[in-house]
């Protein structure tokens, strides 16, 4: 078993890092210095120039978009990297939920909606957004939608109201799930559908504020109301009522990339953690790292983060040796195996800096308030776990497993 990392990606790594000291890193500290996300645009605009004039940009997408071109077991080492800065997906290209758009047009677009919708998206020129969840229904039965589209002529109109839809505030245009045949079986009754935000009837009615923070442009969630909104069928994505199918299909490689996303941040958070058990004197000649119980996060922060590291490229590797669907036990595990090594990691290492830990002067309380979520989204935990057990429990016989 080869555990090496490829030159090419080794080399991606190495220049990472470098961009990181010169660029990321900076701009972070302006972030927490609470400028604005819009006001930073400029500078952010400046920093993927460099990265483009780098060959990093777009490390998930093919070279025919203009992306690095990497497989799956790849671009997980690289969405680690760039995991240590909430800045690093975007200015590489690769944030969420535009890679995942980018994925979905790029395997279902059509030719028109490539060249529409996908070139200026991979080229970084415009933001997009997914817009699946809904206020008054569980997004974690994803089948069951209140918002409709229907049939008019060669037209859909969309009517439904959905919430934390992510970076809807500038997106150039939506993907609404949206149910098309409300009488066909519940995985079968909606479809994906391209909505320009400009569409007379798209409205985003709020930016909702989240742990304290009101958000703005890419970096917030947004309430949209979808009101007569009326677009051509040919936005359509992929066939008609197969959106779900489309949703699971994103879901693999998305898990993929939110988890090496989340050991990033836990990377970063351990190396913080050992830096400050090691230089905080808390008596004159002992340092916090003297005390067995924080030597005991160090030695367990470690072990956690490495075993979800391995699980995850070996998910990685199986997807794209055996296929989603063999995978799909360690797909399941997966997210709430990381979010869990994510958040104890995080909690260890807020805890060891005390007061400061809460405050902005680090990056910890940032990523505390932001990455309580990976046990929401892409699936809650429960919802996992349950899943998991149950295919688990069936093939040792227990029949009808709810
Ligand atoms: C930061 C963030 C970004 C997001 N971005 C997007 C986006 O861009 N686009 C989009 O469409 N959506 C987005 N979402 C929404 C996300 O997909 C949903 O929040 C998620 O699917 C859970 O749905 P819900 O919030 O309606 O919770 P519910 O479905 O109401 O579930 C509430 C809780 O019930 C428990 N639960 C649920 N099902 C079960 C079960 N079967 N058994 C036991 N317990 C269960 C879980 O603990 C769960 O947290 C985002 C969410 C967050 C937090």
């Amino acid at each position: 078993m080869d555990f090496s990392l490829p030159p090419r990606v080794a080399e991606a790594v190495g220049k990472i890092r470098a961009l990181f000291e010169s660029d990321v890193l900076p701009l972070e500290a302006e972030m927490l210095r609470k400028r604005s996300f819009k006001a930073m645009l400029p500078e952010l605009g400046a920093a993927r120039e460099k990265v483009k004039a780098a060959g990093l940009w777009a490390p998930h997408l093919s070279a025919e978009w203009g992306g690095m071109g990497l497989g799956l077991t790849e671009h997980a080492r690289i969405s680690e990297e760039l995991g240590r800065s909430p800045l690093g997906h975007y200015l590489f290209g690769c944030q969420a939920p535009d890679a995942g758009n980018m994925e979905l047009l790029s395997h279902y677009g059509s030719p028109e909606q490539k060249a529409k919708w996908l070139a200026p998206l991979a080229a970084g020129t415009v933001r997009s957004c997914f817009s699946m969840t809904e206020p008054d229904l569980p997004g974690s039965n994803p089948t069951w939608l209140g918002t409709t589209a229907a049939r008019d002529g060669d037209d859909y109109v969309i009517n439904g109201r959905k919430w934390f839809t992510t970076g809807a505030d500038g997106a150039a245009f939506a993907i609404v799930m949206a149910v098309t045949s409300p009488e066909a079986p519940p995985h079968l009754r909606a479809s994906q559908i391209i909505v320009p935000t400009d569409t007379p009837g798209f409205e985003l009615v709020r930016n909702i504020s989240v742990m304290g923070e009101p958000g703005e442009d890419w970096a917030s969630h947004a309430e949209i109301a979808y009101d007569d909104c009326r677009v051509p069928v040919t936005n359509l994505l992929g066939a008609e009522n197969a959106g779900f199918f489309l949703a699971q299909e994103r879901l693999g490689p998305g898990r993929i990339h939110h988890a090496m996303r989340w050991i990033g941040i836990a990377e970063r958070a351990f190396e913080m953690l050992c830096t400050r058990a090691a230089g905080r004197a808390m008596s004159p000649g002992k340092q916090l790292g003297d005390k067995q119980i924080v030597q005991a996060w160090v030695a367990e922060s470690r072990a956690e983060i490495d075993a979800a590291r391995l699980y995850v490229m070996h998910t990685a590797w199986r997807i794209e040796q055996e296929g989603q669907q063999e995978a799909r036990d360690a797909v399941s595990a997966i997210k709430f195996f990381t979010a869990g090594v994510l958040t104890r990691v995080l909690d260890r290492a807020v805890q060891a800096h005390g007061a400061l830990g809460l405050t902005d002067d680090t990056i910890l309380a940032w990523f505390w308030r932001h990455e309580r979520a990976a046990h929401i989204y892409d699936g809650a935990d429960e919802v996992h776990k349950i899943s998991l057990a149950k295919r688990i429990l069936q093939r040792h016989g227990l029949k009808g497993a709810r």
